[in-house]
Formats: C-alpha cells, sequence, structure tokens
C-alpha cells in the first residue's frame, strides 16, 4: 500500500460525484470499483486517459492485506484484514446453503451467503464471555474499512455482481458504538450502482446500546435489528455485559418497542446459552414473558469455549429442550448452527493465532 494516497471507499455516490468531474464519471468508477472489482485505476477502460492518471495520483484501491484465512469442512472462510497501521479485524465468509439440481442438472436452489462484518478494532463493552473484549478498544473502523470487507468477501469468492447476500455486523466490536461510520458504510454498501445490498439484507447486531437503538431507528434505514440479551434478570445480564448497569434490559425492550420494524420482518433476540447459567427452563419461560407484544425471534447460541473462557458449552439436551418451550408458547426460535466450527468459530479466535 502507497503511502499519502486516499481511499475512495469513504465516498458515498454523492459525495464522489462532488469530487469528480464530469460528475457522471463517479458512477462509472462505482461500477468498476463495486460490480467489476476493478484492482487498479488502469481497468477502468472507458474513463479518459488523464483521468485515471490523476486518479492514481490522489488515490488507491488497496486498503488492507490478508494476513490469514481458514477454510471450514462446510465452506464457510474466516478472514483476518491487516490494516496500514497493522491492526487487524475477523470477517467471515458464511455459506448457508448447497447448491440443489433438478433431474436435468439444473441450479434449483442457489447457495446463499451471509458475511459476518467487523466494525471496531477490539470493543469497549466488555463482555466476560467474549474473546474480542478481552484485548480491550483500540480503534474504530471507518467507513470504508468496512465497506471494503463486504467488497473483499464478495470478490475472493467470485460472487457475480447481482447475486444477493446478507451482512450481519457480528464481528468484532460495538456496531451501535461507531454509529456514523456504521450508517454511512451501510449507505455505500446499498448503493444501487455499487454493491447493491439493500439494507433489509443488513443486520446489526448491537449488545444494547439503548439510545443508540433509538438513535438507530431515527434514521430509519430499513436495517434489520438483533439484541444480544443473553440474559432475562439484570443481574445475570450485568455479570455478562457489564454495561447493562446503564442499559438494563426495560431499556432495551422499550428502545425496541420504539424501533421501526418492516411489517414482515421481526426483531432477533440473541440469547447465548451458557452451562448452568441461563440454559433453564424458568430462565425460558421469563424470556417469554419478556418478549411479549414485540414481534420477536430469538436465536439460541451455543457459548463456544475458547482456552481459559470462564464459561461452559450447553448441553445440546437443554438447548433442545429450552427452544421446545419458547416455540410451544408461539415464538420462532432457531438454534445458530455452528457454521464454521472447526475454523476458530468464536468471534476473535483466528485473531489470536494470526498475531
Ligand atoms: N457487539 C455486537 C456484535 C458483535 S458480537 C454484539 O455483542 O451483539 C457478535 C456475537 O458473538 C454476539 O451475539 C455474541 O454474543 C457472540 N459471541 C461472543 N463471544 C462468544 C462465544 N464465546 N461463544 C459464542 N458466541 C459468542
Ligand atoms: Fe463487544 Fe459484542 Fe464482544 Fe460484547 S460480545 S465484547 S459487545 S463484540
Amino acid at each position: 500500500m502507497q503511502e499519502g494516497l486516499k481511499t475512495l471507499y469513504d465516498y458515498t455516490l454523492d459525495e464522489l460525484k462532488q469530487i469528480i468531474s464530469p460528475s457522471f464519471r463517479a458512477k462509472q468508477i462505482y461500477n468498476w470499483i463495486y460490480k467489476k472489482y476493478a484492482q487498479d485505476f488502469e481497468q477502468m477502460s472507458n474513463l479518459p486517459k488523464d483521468m485515471i492518471k490523476s486518479l492514481k495520483e490522489s488515490y488507491t484501491l488497496d486498503l488492507a492485506n490478508i494476513k490469514a484465512s481458514e477454510t471450514s469442512v462446510d465452506g464457510s472462510i474466516k478472514y483476518l484484514f491487516e490494516f496500514a497501521d497493522g491492526h487487524s479485524v475477523e470477517s467471515v465468509f458464511l455459506l448457508m446453503k448447497d447448491k440443489q439440481y433438478d433431474e436435468d442438472g439444473n441450479i434449483i436452489k442457489g447457495e446463499k451467503y451471509t458475511f459476518c462484518i467487523s466494525t471496531q478494532v477490539g470493543c469497549k463493552v466488555g463482555c466476560s464471555f467474549c474473546l474480542t473484549a478481552k484485548g480491550g478498544f483500540v480503534r474504530n473502523l471507518s467507513a470504508a474499512e468496512i465497506v471494503y470487507q463486504v467488497l473483499m468477501l464478495k470478490k475472493l469468492n467470485n460472487i457475480e455482481e447481482n447475486k444477493a447476500v446478507n451482512i450481519v455486523y457480528m464481528g468484532m466490536g460495538e456496531p451501535l458504538d461507531n454509529f456514523d461510520n456504521l450508517i454511512k458504510a451501510i449507505k455505500i454498501i446499498s448503493e444501487l450502482d455499487g454493491l447493491a445490498i439493500s439494507t433489509k439484507r443488513q443486520t446489526i447486531s448491537t449488545s444494547g446500546i439503548s439510545s443508540k437503538i433509538e438513535k438507530l431507528g431515527k434514521e430509519d434505514l430499513g436495517v434489520q435489528l438483533a439484541i444480544s440479551l443473553h440474559a432475562v434478570d439484570d443481574e445475570l445480564r450485568t455479570e455478562l455485559i457489564p454495561m447493562n448497569k446503564a442499559y438494563n434490559i426495560k431499556s432495551i425492550i422499550d428502545a425496541v418497542k420504539n424501533f421501526p420494524v418492516d411489517t414482515r420482518k421481526k426483531v432477533m433476540f440473541e440469547y447465548l446459552v451458557i452451562k448452568d447459567k441461563n440454559d433453564d427452563l424458568a430462565s425460558a419461560k421469563k424470556l417469554v414473558k419478556l418478549l411479549s407484544g414485540i414481534k420477536a425471534k430469538v436465536n439460541l447460541i451455543y457459548f463456544n469455549p475458547y482456552p481459559n473462557s470462564p464459561y461452559q458449552r450447553p448441553s445440546k439436551d437443554n438447548m433442545v429442550k429450552f427452544q421446545e418451550y419458547l416455540i410451544s408458547k408461539g415464538l420462532l426460535c432457531t438454534i445458530r448452527e455452528s457454521k464454521g466450527l472447526d475454523i476458530s468459530a468464536a468471534c476473535g479466535q483466528l485473531k489470536e493465532k494470526g498475531e
């Protein structure tokens, strides 16, 4: 990466139109970068030579190196991206469904892709179960660094430009703690002349900064919301997520009730299941009560142990009983498949190895 050069990934199309003249060229550049995955300005064959020259003098299309990657038996791939300042974050390419063929060998159901994207180097929230928290907070990612992860995951896996993909902001960091850069990145990523990933396909996962959930609601972007609830009483939740002291369960539920949710969609509540902590039916009962009156679905997550982790993985039996109880009460409930379990699945593990 050459020093002194700026990145173009920080600009919305409207902003790019302000700095590129004539402005219709901005759309062409956006197309080259985000649809044709251009590596180099020289590839942009419909731009005038002198424009290519001046772009090269001021900008670079490089933003990060791939420091490590691991491929899982299920096809998921985890990447460690390293930025110019030496800091790195993880992004995961998740393969959701295998191709299915009809009798003539035509594809009838394509693969589905979900990208798990990071928003910060480290995290301030300091959850007791999370490996990312261990290193403390380092810095926010820029909008460009968030956009770049999405672009690279598409490019590295040869995803056609118009193929629908889903994004979950569930990598390293607390997305709502990097609010402005996140919002900008979402706008760039959803730009029709660029990556064109609809905001409906982008899910923000938050540990529950209630004030920022309200603020996000006011932006009315059409994004999906996922709440890392993990506990049904404030005492345990504060042990798991210290920030619960400032933003308790009630404040989160109130914020969610005010959040604009698409009529056909639900708010996802993530519930990290930890052995002997929150895996009992009494907790399941409280959870049902807590979520009554909300268009909610629940995603149960197995606690994923790492060396010296303070908690244990719950039994499958308890997990299934918990799920069955919620379903019997009319709640939509899934158990998160352990995608890529063999590739240092818990957030932060590849980073630990890579460094
Ligand atoms: N900061 C945001 C998004 C990133 S964390 C949030 O907390 O929601 C993404 C997810 O990883 C969260 O749902 C979190 O509970 C989960 N996670 C963190 N450590 C984990 C572990 N050891 N095992 C399983 N899931 C874990
Ligand atoms: Fe931060 Fe989320 Fe990890 Fe908590 S679980 S420390 S909020 S990344």
